[in-house]
């Protein structure tokens, strides 16, 4: 009898709250009936799924990422939890909901102002409004914090001038843009509409990774943007963007665990089913070997990015705690992505099986949120005291 639930295997749900535990059931069963049978079909042409989305307003489930009064109270653990569900359908899919809430909506919570909360906010969170968050650019991706994107007071509000790339959802409804002040240097946040004049949107063609994330090329030409969408909390790139993302980076691991997690269920399955030389697949020493590999790598990162989570609630997550767990879970992820796609042989390249989106999408987990080598560098400044890049 195979053990297909390696989170049962170590008794991880002990490790949960019942309204942890109540949410990831929610999910799975949300994600069992409205994602897994229809997701590919968006994957494979790389297309919004909007169906789906759809299927998710209802659920509310956007309300879990907030604190009280828009949302029903959060935790690190609590928005991982969902990712990860997500994630075991599809990455993807897991990425539009970390770019929408860890992002977008986070911004909105921590830096806007009750009237902005009010306009945006509440559209964001029960998705009458899509948007994205727009950091990187063309020629400042690792140096994010050199963006070159601008504004310039004038009566009334700023002129924004410059570009972004690698946007998730930047053709949607709305933005948060990081832009720089002419006249203090410093960056500062700025709520978007995409249909303001003067903003410019391309999909971003030819990627063979997060298939449905709609990720853009953005130019702003002249937009005007009224005093009012200024994001006037915020004081620079460290009181800005750095702290939105010391918040997300704690949970998008998850989304890793969820890939692993995939993996691990597609391949026992695969393995226990399937025969060959008159045995199952499963029965050949080294399947077991990359079985238990897999299994193990998915526990141990369990416990690391909970670890982290329940640290990051209680404030004594360090900035390099939190990168060198983004670091080490997505490089492992790659690995379990690669040990899966071996294990199905010819059928591991179909998309229905999952592995070998879980090969690809491990790629992008790995470059973004701050790439590996980003991430260690972080990391290994706090651990030794000494600054290795800028
Ligand atoms: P580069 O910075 O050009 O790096 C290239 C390589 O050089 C990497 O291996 C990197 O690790 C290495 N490198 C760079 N500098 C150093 C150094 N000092 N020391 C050692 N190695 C170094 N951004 C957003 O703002 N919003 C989004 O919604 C968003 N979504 C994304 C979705 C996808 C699918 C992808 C691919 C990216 C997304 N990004 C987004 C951007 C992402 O954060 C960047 O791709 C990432 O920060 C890396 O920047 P880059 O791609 O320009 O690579």
């Amino acid at each position: 009898k195979a053990q297909i639930d390696p989170m049962e295997y170590l008794s991880l749900y002990d490790l949960l709250t019942p309204e942890e535990l109540e949410v990831r059931k929610a999910v799975e069963a949300f994600v069992a009936k409205e994602v897994t049978p229809k997701i590919n079909d968006y994957v494979e042409a790389a297309q919004f799924p909007t169906e789906i989305v759809n299927a998710v307003k209802p659920l509310k489930l956007f309300h879990h990422f907030l604190n009280k009064p828009y949302g029903h109270g959060t935790s690190y653990t609590k928005q991982g939890i969902i990712l990860m569900e997500a994630a075991r359908a599809d990455a993807g899919f897991a990425t539009f909901i970390a770019v929408q809430n860890l992002l977008l909506n986070y911004t909105l919570e921590k830096f806007g102002s009750e009237a902005q909360k009010q306009k945006y906010l509440t559209r964001t969170r029960d998705i009458e409004y899509i948007g994205g968050w727009g950091l990187t650019e063309k020629g400042y991706g690792s140096d994010a914090s050199s963006l070159t994107s601008n504004v310039k007071k004038v009566q009334g509000g700023y002129i924004l001038n410059g570009d972004k790339r690698w946007i998730g959802n930047g053709n949607k409804d709305v933005l948060i843009v990081w832009a720089r002040n002419l006249d203090t240097n410093k960056v500062e946040g700025f709520i978007v509409e995409t249909k303001w004049p003067g903003y410019h949107a391309e999909v971003i063609q030819g990627k063979l990774a997060l298939r449905i994330v709609q990720n853009c090329q953005i130019t702003f030409t002249n937009i005007f943007i009224p005093d009012e969408n200024k994001l006037e909390s915020v004081t620079d790139f460290q009181n800005g963007p750095n702290q939105v993302l010391m918040h997300s980076r704690v949970i998008v691991p998850w989304i890793a665990l969820g890939v692993m997690r995939g993996v691990y269920e597609h391949s026992l399955k695969w393995t226990t089913t399937r025969k060959q030389f008159g045995k199952y697949l499963a029965s050949f020493q080294l399947q077991q070997e990359r079985l238990v590999r897999i299994l193990s790598t998915f526990q141990a990162s369990f416990l690391m990015v909970l670890r982290l989570s329940r640290l990051a609630a209680e404030g004594k997550a360090t900035i390099g705690m939190i990168s060198s767990v983004k670091a080490w879970v997505t490089d492992k992820t790659r690995e379990v992505a690669r040990l899966g796609r071996e294990m199905l042989g010819g059928d591991g390249i179909i998309s229905d099986n999952y592995v070998i989106k879980a090969l690809t999408d491990a790629e992008v987990l790995y470059t973004y949120e701050g790439t590996y080598d980003i991430n260690s560098l972080v990391a290994g400044r706090e651990i030794t005291g000494i600054g290795a890049f800028k």
